[in-house]
């Protein structure tokens, strides 16, 4: 090979990695996101994170309505769920040491966020107000962190099977409360809450095959499931 065809080589590359840094600064949602980007950034990895003042401005702009009771305990509910799966993902990065789990659990902590913008929106107590990490209001939530933890801790495949499974149960249970939900603002965080889930899955199941691992859905249809992990990260 000649120094002539390396340096093109080199000169393609670099235009390659120069080309997907821009991709990806447009994925970062700062610092040009503070007005009109989307509220949920998605980056190369499927990790989806809100930008905070951007959800801001996007719920401030539609109206208010008023909150039903099954809407009131969705997001009651949907608030320790959310911090659930950042709590049992930041778990299981301290103990298999795995940085897709720190990831997630850092874009979870900013879904669990977005639902107590809602909260704050409507003058609902914060059921999360002041509880720790793996500490929650609601006992259902209470003894799913501790079965899932105890899951995750037999070994790394099954970390990433109880990795699968929340965002399985996260878009179960908010598809679920979208059949009584109808406010615009809260149908905004969840569309987005639903699509960070899809793309987590996508990243959990991933990583699951590549550690050898083989997973069926637990939550999903098995068809349903199939057409998220089989089809490409959402932007
Ligand atoms: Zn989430
Ligand atoms: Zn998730």
């Amino acid at each position: 090979m000649t120094t002539r065809t390396l340096t093109h080589i080199a000169a393609a590359v670099f235009i390659a990695i120069s080309l997907t840094a821009c991709g990806g600064g447009g994925d970062t949602g700062t610092p040009a996101n503070g007005n009109g980007g989307p509220p949920l950034v998605v980056d190369a990895d499927g990790n989806s994170t809100f930008n905070a003042s951007v959800l801001g401005t996007t719920l401030s702009a539609l109206p208010t309505e008023t909150l039903s009771a099954a809407e009131q305990s969705s997001l009651v509910y949907m608030r320790e769920e959310e911090k659930l799966a950042g709590d049992v993902y930041a778990r299981l990065g301290a103990t298999w040491g795995l940085k897709i789990f720190t990831n997630i659990s850092t874009s979870e902590s900013t879904h669990t966020e977005a639902v107590l913008q809602l909260l704050l929106r409507y003058n609902v107590t914060d059921p999360a107000a002041n509880l720790g990490v793996g500490l929650y209001t609601n006992a259902t939530l209470q003894g799913l962190y501790t079965q899932l933890v105890a899951a995750g801790s037999v070994s790394l495949i099954e970390a990433l099977k109880v990795g699968a499974a929340i965002e399985e149960l996260d878009m179960l249970d908010i598809n679920t409360h979208l059949k009584t939900v109808d406010n615009q603002d809260i149908k905004v965080v969840y569309d987005n809450l639903l699509k960070g889930s899809r793309n987590h899955l996508r990243s959990f199941y991933k990583t699951l095959l590549q550690q050898g691992g083989t997973y069926n859905a637990q939550y999903l249809a098995q068809a349903e499931f199939d057409a998220i992990v089989n089809s490409a990260i959402e932007k």
